[in-house]
C-alpha cells in the first residue's frame, strides 16, 4: 500500500527545497563553502508542523515517532544533497580552472604591464592634466573591445567590459592617474621626462595594473558574466578630488556597481603581500588655515601694538590639545609665518595645518571646536582670529563583506601568507568618496623589497617599486573581481 502521507510530505519537502537550503547553509555559504558534507547536516523534518528544525543548532527534538516517514525524508534529502555536492564539485573545478587561467594570463602579459607602467612613469602628468595618460588608457581599453567613455570629469576614462548576461551585476575597479610636483632622483632609464613632475605615489602602477586586469578579464569575457566597470580617474593628489568629480559626473551610474575595488602601492609592505583592513581604514583630512590679526607697529612701542605672534603661540598651544591618540584624532601644523623683523611687530600671522580623524560626526564637531578655541585664545591677547577650513577627503570605510571576500580571493590565488591584515592609516585617499556610495574594498599592494634596496617612501624623489608586484596585483585583482561577481 502506498504511504500517501509520506508522498505528500516528500512533495512538500521538494517544494520547500530552496527555502530549506537557505535555512541549512544560509544563502551565502552555499556559494562560499568549498565542501559541503552530507553528514554534517543534522536536519529533521517535522511532519506535524511541516517545518524544518536543526537539532545541532536549535536542540529541537523531533516529535514524530514514525521512523518510516523519517527514512523517506532522509532518503530524499540524501539524494538532493549528493547532487548538490556534485554540482558544488563541478563549480569548484570550473572555478579552479578559471583561477589557473588568470594566473597564466597575468604571467603572459607581465612584461607588457611593466612596459606600460614605465611608459606612464616616464610621462607623468599633474592633476586634471592627465591628457596623454588618459589617451593611452582609452586606446588600450578600445583595443580590448570595451565600451569606452572619455573626458569624464575632464580627463577621466571609463571602460565597460560586458560579459554574458551583462545586466545581471556590475563590479567596478578604480585606478588614479595623476602624478606629483616632485623632481625625480631615480637613475632609471624610464625616469620622468617631465621635469619637476613625478609618479612618486605609484599612480603609474595603479593605472598599468588596471589595464592589465582589463586585459586578463577581456580575454575571459566569454566565460564570465556581468559587467566589469574600469574607472580611471584624475586628481587623487589634489583638491578638488577626482573621485568626487567622477561620481558627480555619473561614474557610479549606468550601470551602478554592486561593489568596488581599488588599491594603493605600499613600499613598507614586502612584494608578494597584500594588506587588508575592514571598516574605517584611512582618515578624513581637512586643511586648516588660521590668520591671527593683531596691530602692527614699532616693536619698542609695546602698548601701541597687539603682537599677533604671542596670540598665535597661544592659539597653537591651545589647539595642540585637540590631538588624541585614543580616538584617534590628529591636529598638526606645518607652517607659521609672521613677516615682521627684530623691531617690527607684524600685522598678522598665518598658520596652516591638517586635521585627521576616523569619525565623520566628530570631524565636523572638531571644525567648530577649532574655530571657537582659536578665537578665545587669540582674544586673550586682544587679537582676532579667522579660521578657514578647506574640506578634504572623508573617512575611507571598507565594507566588511567585500573586504572579507577580497581577502579570501587574494589568499586563494597568492597563498594564505600573502593576504595580511594591516592597521588603520592616518593618511587619506579620495577612494573614500566611492566607499560612501558603494560597498568597497581599498587594499594595499606590497611593492617594497629590502633585499633589493627598494624601501623609499611614497612622495619622495627616490620612490620606486619592485615591478614583480604587478604580476601579483594583476592576478589578485582579476580573481577578486571574478569572485565578487559570483557573490
Ligand atoms: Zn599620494
Ligand atoms: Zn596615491
Amino acid at each position: 500500500m502506498v504511504n500517501l502521507h509520506g508522498v505528500v510530505n516528500t512533495i512538500r519537502l521538494v517544494a520547500e527545497f530552496p527555502f530549506v537550503l537557505r535555512g541549512i547553509f544560509g544563502a551565502r555559504s552555499i556559494k562560499q563553502s568549498g565542501h559541503i558534507h552530507i553528514n554534517t547536516v543534522n536536519a529533521v523534518f517535522h511532519f506535524k508542523t511541516c517545518r524544518w528544525s536543526f537539532a545541532a543548532r536549535s536542540n529541537n527534538k523531533c516529535e514524530s515517532s514514525d521512523s518510516r516517514k523519517e527514512r523517506n525524508v532522509f532518503h530524499t534529502h540524501g539524494n538532493v544533497s549528493e547532487s548538490m555536492v556534485l554540482s558544488e564539485r563541478n563549480k569548484q573545478h570550473l572555478s579552479s580552472l578559471m583561477k589557473e587561467k588568470i594566473i597564466a594570463l597575468a604571467g603572459q602579459i607581465h612584461n607588457d604591464v611593466v612596459s606600460w607602467r614605465r611608459k606612464i612613469h616616464a610621462n607623468p602628468e599633474l592633476a586634471y592634466a592627465e591628457v596623454q595618460t588618459a589617451a593611452f588608457v582609452a586606446e588600450h581599453l578600445r583595443s580590448l573591445g570595451l565600451d569606452v567613455t572619455t573626458e569624464v570629469a575632464k580627463t577621466g576614462v571609463i571602460g565597460l567590459l560586458k560579459c554574458n548576461n551583462s545586466e545581471s551585476k556590475c563590479v567596478a575597479l578604480r585606478a588614479d592617474m595623476d602624478a606629483l610636483p616632485i623632481l625625480e632622483a631615480n637613475a632609471v632609464d624610464y625616469c620622468s621626462k617631465n621635469e619637476g613632475v613625478m609618479h612618486a605615489c605609484g599612480h603609474d602602477v595603479h593605472t598599468a595594473n588596471l589595464l592589465g586586469v582589463a586585459s586578463v578579464l577581456s580575454e575571459l569575457r566569454n566565460e564570465l558574466s556581468g559587467t566589469f566597470k574600469f574607472i580611471f580617474q584624475p586628481s587623487e593628489e589634489k583638491i578638488p578630488s577626482g573621485a568626487d568629480a567622477m561620481i558627480k559626473a555619473g561614474a557610479l551610474e549606468n550601470p551602478k556597481p554592486a561593489c568596488m575595488l581599488g588599491l594603493h602601492v605600499s613600499p613598507e609592505i614586502e612584494v608578494g603581500k597584500i594588506g587588508f583592513h575592514a571598516g574605517k581604514f584611512m582618515a578624513s583630512s581637512d586643511e586648516i588655515y588660521i590668520t591671527v590679526i593683531g596691530k602692527g607697529g614699532h616693536a619698542a612701542q609695546l602698548h601701541n601694538t597687539v603682537n599677533p605672534l604671542f596670540a598665535a603661540s597661544e592659539v597653537l598651544l591651545e589647539l595642540q590639545k585637540v590631538s588624541d591618540a585614543k580616538k584617534p584624532v590628529v591636529l598638526n601644523f606645518g607652517k607659521i609665518e609672521g613677516l615682521g623683523a627684530t623691531n617690527v611687530v607684524p600685522e598678522k600671522v598665518e598658520i596652516a595645518g591638517t586635521l585627521r580623524c576616523f569619525d565623520e560626526q566628530l570631524r565636523f564637531e572638531l571644525h567648530k571646536f577649532i574655530k571657537d578655541e582659536a578665537a578665545k585664545a587669540a582674544l586673550r591677547h586682544n587679537a582676532k582670529c579667522e579660521v578657514n577650513i578647506l574640506q578634504g577627503y572623508p573617512v575611507l570605510v571598507n565594507d566588511h563583506e567585500t573586504t572579507a571576500a577580497a581577502k579570501l580571493a587574494a589568499a586563494d590565488i597568492l597563498g594564505e601568507e600573502a593576504a595580511i591584515d594591516v592597521p588603520q592609516r592616518m593618511g587619506s585617499e579620495d577612494f573614500a568618496y566611492y566607499t560612501h556610495h558603494v560597498p568597497a574594498c581599498f587594499f594595499r599592494l606590497g611593492v617594497g623589497n629590502a633585499a633589493k634596496g627598494i624601501t623609499s617612501a611614497i612622495h619622495t624623489p627616490t620612490f620606486n617599486i619592485d615591478e614583480d608586484a604587478l604580476k601579483h596585483s594583476v592576478a589578485a585583482m582579476s580573481w577578486m573581481a571574478v569572485k565578487l561577481m559570483q557573490e
